[in-house]
């Protein structure tokens, strides 16, 4: 879901932040310090709000509308981060004010401090953006920047007091970030963040086309989930490394856990390959936002291949007498890698409220509004749209909704990736 609070809440204290930096300038700094530490100042705040955003904590998750939307946040203000710190860095004076001993100065560790925070800092963004690194080597490197946090601390605690004042308002207000940053960093750091794991058993590994079904049955406690939200899946044994997200596709109601997933890289083909009924699981969560249930009465489920899976569990979830009016548009290249298609006919053909709108690429039928249009009943700015696929497809989705006057506050997106 599209949630703004979260977004409003990083303008507010960076706001707050400056008004009482100007509002409350310590006496003997020069205009250029007091812009240059509050440049500093605000580069600071924005890497706390990364750091705070890793955590993965369900209010956060409410105040942005899901992980996926904290995570496309933390990326937005990490580079926010390094661009203010960037002109923090060029624009301090160098020269010290009158009456400053340049030795007591020298000596002082921030200066160092800061240099390489920001090094580390430039060096992490280019990792962090940077797509050809595989996912698995880089979620080891991205951890480099609580190093950065940590040298930054260090950089502004340790400065002369002629450059930043610890306890002017903002001065203290930096200290509070400063101590929930570093008690964000150890939770995160140290996987306190990741939600307790549930075992579960493969019950059956299921081939689909280009996609594989993953049966799990509990060995305890079931998961509990409302349809639309994912679970980290880390798979027992050797090789198979690190947790990955799956959209949950079963029914909160059912005995067994169903994750579908789409063959992408070395992780999901060796599922596909190698995986047997028999073997153990742990699966963390729920996370996400992608709930359609308190949505408006007229709505658009618009799926791209894989993502017709939020959608699956909803389907699946759904009770006789719905009062909503659904078309689940599903985009797919060809009829047959249209997964559960006869399954979503036979749901659609149960709950009278679902229209299917299959469109296959191979026939010239591709997810654009035009298209939309001419299959849909009403004008499309009455819907409310809920969408799920290929980032190029949600994107231009997005930008042609909004032209044609479907308000932003009306299109939910939920992303699979959070790089
Ligand atoms: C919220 C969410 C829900 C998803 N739901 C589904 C689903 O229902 N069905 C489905 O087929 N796919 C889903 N995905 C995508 C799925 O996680 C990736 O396709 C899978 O992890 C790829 O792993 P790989 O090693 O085979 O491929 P790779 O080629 O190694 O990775 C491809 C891309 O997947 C992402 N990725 C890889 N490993 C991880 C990881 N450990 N953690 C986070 N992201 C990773 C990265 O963006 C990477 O660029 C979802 C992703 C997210 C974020």
């Amino acid at each position: 879901m599209l949630k703004r609070q979260g977004i409003y809440i990083i303008a507010g204290v960076i706001a707050l932040f400056v008004a009482l930096h100007l509002g409350f300038p310590p006496d003997h700094h020069a205009p250029r310090t007091t812009g240059t530490v509050m440049m500093g100042g605000i580069a600071y705040l924005l890497m706390t709000c990364a750091i705070l955003l890793s955590t993965r904590l369900a209010v956060f998750e409410d105040w942005f509308g899901g992980l996926d939307r904290m995570y496309q946040v933390h990326r937005m203000v990490g580079v926010l981060a390094a661009l203010t710190a960037l002109v923090h860095f060029f624009a301090v004076p160098r020269e010290l004010p009158p009456g400053v001993d340049p030795i007591a100065n020298a000596l002082a560790p921030s200066a160092p401090l800061g240099m390489l925070g920001l090094i580390f800092l430039v060096i992490g963004l280019f990792i962090a953006l940077n797509r050809k690194i595989r996912y698995s080597r880089w979620r080891p490197t991205h951890k480099m920047m609580a190093l950065v946090y940590l040298l930054l601390t260090g950089h502004f605690v340790t400065a002369p007091g002629v450059f930043f004042e610890r306890f002017s308002v903002s001065g203290v207000l930096l200290m509070i970030a400063a101590a929930a940053g570093l008690v964000a960093l150890v939770y995160s750091i140290f996987g306190m963040n990741r939600r307790t794991a549930l075992p579960y058993r493969i019950e059956a590994v299921n081939a689909l086309e280009r996609a594989t079904e993953v049966v799990l049955k509990p060995v305890g406690d079931k998961l509990a989930f409302t349809p639309g939200q994912f679970a980290f899946v880390e798979i027992e044994g050797k090789g198979w490394n690190e947790p990955h997200p799956f959209t949950i596709s079963s029914a909160p109601g059912e005995e067994h856990l169903r994750f579908t997933m789409k063959v992408l890289g070395d992780w999901t083909r060796k599922v596909r390959e190698e995986l047997v009924p028999g073997g153990d699981v742990q699966v963390r969560g729920p996370y996400g936002r992608f709930d359609a249930a308190q949505a408006g009465a007229k709505q658009i489920w618009l799926a791209g291949g894989i993502g017709l899976t939020p959608f699956l569990s909803k389907l699946r979830a759904m009770e006789a007498g719905d009062p909503r009016q659904i078309h689940l548009v599903y985009a797919a290249r060809e009829e047959s890698e249209a997964i559960f298609l006869d399954e979503l006919k036979a749901r659609a053909a149960e709950l009278g409220n679902i229209t299917l709108v299959p469109l296959y690429s191979d026939q010239g039928a591709f997810a654009k509004v035009e298209v939309m249009r001419e299959k849909l009943p009403d004008p499309l700015e009455t819907y409310e749209y809920f969408m799920c696929g290929p980032k190029p497809m949600v994107d231009g989705l997005m930008g042609d909704l909004k032209k044609a006057g479907v308000p932003r506050a009306r299109i939910h997106t939920e992303a699979f990736e959070f790089r």
